[in-house]
């Protein structure tokens, strides 16, 4: 079975969005990957069809309601095993291992919010896994679902053809990637390292493990003593 994604959202208009050309793209049109949208003003009961209402408590903006979100996300998961999602700044950053684990998966059903957010009930009634994309608020979360299906889908088999690369990318092996360099050999007078068109293989291996090593610690020690065990 190939991986499915469920996105519940109020502008289903926005997908697939980028997930739609290049190689995303492609490999939606050879089936590797399918994905499908819920408009969640579908669920509403009432005549006006309201899906967001003021703050208990008061305050500003307004909360998307848990009985509409509900019977949306009721429906996407039923006879469906799939982990839900939702996309919120609140949620646990993502990193390349959940990305993983997602991608072995059969899919997912992410659920967007919009205004202040969903009313709490929800998340806790129905277990929605909170995913944040970065310590930054976005207006919704239809590009943070965008931005986690693109790192799937990539990782899918099939999909990025030389299924290698993915796995020398930063993050992967715990530290940031080394610099790559292409033709012209020299260009404004910088010149690519000589190591790197030496031919010597186990010496151009050694350099980028330093380069990679060198980089992790000068921009992200936090990942070097994630891979100490610290
Ligand atoms: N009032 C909320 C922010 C709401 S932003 C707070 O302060 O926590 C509106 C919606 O955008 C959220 O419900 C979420 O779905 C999405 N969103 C915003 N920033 C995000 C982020 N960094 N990661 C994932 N989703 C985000």
């Amino acid at each position: 079975m190939s991986f499915r994604a469920t996105i519940l959202t109020l502008y289903p208009e926005m997908f697939p969005g980028h997930l739609g050309t290049s190689l995303a793209g492609k490999a939606m049109e050879r089936g590797q990957w399918a994905l499908d949208t819920l408009q969640i003003r579908d669920f509403t009961t009432d005549k006006h069809r309201t899906v967001d209402d003021t703050p208990a408590g008061g305050g500003a903006g307004m909360v998307l309601k848990p009985d509409v979100l509900a019977r949306a996300i009721d429906h996407a998961s039923e006879n469906d095993n799939r982990p839900r999602l939702l996309m919120s700044p609140r949620g646990k950053p993502l990193t390349q291992k959940r990305v993983r684990e997602l991608s072995s998966g059969d899919g997912v059903i992410i659920v967007c919010g919009r205004f202040e957010g969903v009313d709490q009930r929800v998340i806790d009634g129905r277990n929605l896994e909170e995913v944040s994309i970065g310590d930054y608020i976005l207006s919704g979360g239809e590009p943070a679902a965008l931005i986690l299906l693109d790192a799937i889908v990539r990782i899918l088999p099939g999909v990025m053809g030389n299924d290698l690369s993915g796995l020398h990318e930063s993050f992967e092996g715990g530290l940031l990637e080394h610099p790559h360099y292409t033709r012209p050999q020299i260009w404004e007078d910088r010149e690519i390292p000589a190591v790197l068109t030496s031919g010597n293989h186990a010496a151009i291996a050694k350099w980028q493990k330093e380069q990679a090593e060198r980089l992790t610690r000068e921009r992200r020690p936090d990942l070097l003593d994630k891979l100490q065990g610290n």
